[in-house]
């Protein structure tokens, strides 16, 4: 299966983040926070974040902010918009609560209603959807999950029957799908391995296999990790690659936080003030 190429993965980052001005950045434009956040989190947890220059990255993240808040995001019914145009989804409801968790300002939404609309999108398999009724996917499991343990209200999982539906979505290879039927990928590493570690199951599937998948799925030569095994590499796929190795205790990471999706170190010290 081979070694982590850290010292490769880290000049694949570097690469990217440079690359400001060509077609594929400009095109990118409106997912380059989002980037930011996939590069910086991967080369803290490869121990690697002083290769970036701090002070330039938090000047830049701060031209970013607008003057609206996160809390007039949430709606009557608890759920939360992404933006004015109002499109509502379960990963809003994640976004807003590891947020605002994070400033430690949770007092300015309406939790109970908040924990009230995640839980009303539950499913009778025991998944989640993105709305009320809509189907389980590994990737909303996750963002209720976390939501749902950030705000201390696990108990409204069924971890049994979740439990099950997670562990099926390990294929052959190793690697996990994020929908029954659908091929393995590398992201749902971290989808459905966070959310089995928060439901306390994640001894269920087979982790030596899955971190075979993901180092298979390494572009040894230029560094970077694909969805699957010979595909195109990009900082998504590397970020979630690395942070599921994370999760899988691969030596020499720095652990993650499964349910904030930041490392262990940066939650104590952000939330904890450690
Ligand atoms: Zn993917």
């Amino acid at each position: 299966m081979g070694e982590l190429q850290v010292e490769k993965h880290v000049k694949y980052i570097l690469a990217v983040e440079k690359r400001k001005d060509d077609f594929e950045s400009v095109v990118m434009e409106h997912l380059r926070l989002n980037g930011a956040y996939w590069g910086l989190t991967t080369l803290d947890i490869l121990g690697k974040l002083d290769a970036v220059d701090q002070d330039e990255v938090i000047s830049w993240v701060m031209q970013c902010q607008h003057e609206d808040d996160i809390a007039g995001l949430q709606n009557e019914d608890g759920s939360f918009s992404g933006d004015m145009w109002g499109e509502v989804d379960t990963r809003f409801s994640y976004i807003a609560i590891c947020s605002l968790a994070l400033m430690r300002q949770l007092d300015k939404i309406d939790v109970g209603n908040a924990v009230k609309y995640i839980v009303s999108c539950k499913n009778v398999d025991g998944g989640f959807g993105c709305t009320p009724g809509a189907e389980s996917h590994a990737g909303q499991i996750f963002c209720c999950v976390g939501a749902l343990a950030i705000t201390g209200s696990l108990h409204h999982v069924d971890k049994d029957l979740l439990g099950w539906w997670l562990c099926e979505r390990q294929v052959k290879s190793g690697g996990l799908n994020g929908r029954p039927e659908k091929l393995p990928d590398v992201c749902y590493s971290w989808w459905v391995l966070s959310s089995l570690i928060l439901i306390d199951r994640v001894h269920w599937i087979d982790k030596e296999k899955l971190a075979k998948f993901i180092l298979d799925c390494q572009d040894k030569e230029r560094g970077g990790i694909s969805d699957r095994p010979d595909d195109a590499v990009d900082v998504f796929h590397t970020y979630f690659g690395v942070a599921g190795l994370s999760l899988l205790e691969y030596p020499g990471l720095k652990p993650i936080d499964p349910a904030y999706a930041l490392p262990v170190s940066v939650v104590s010290k952000v939330i904890l003030g450690k």
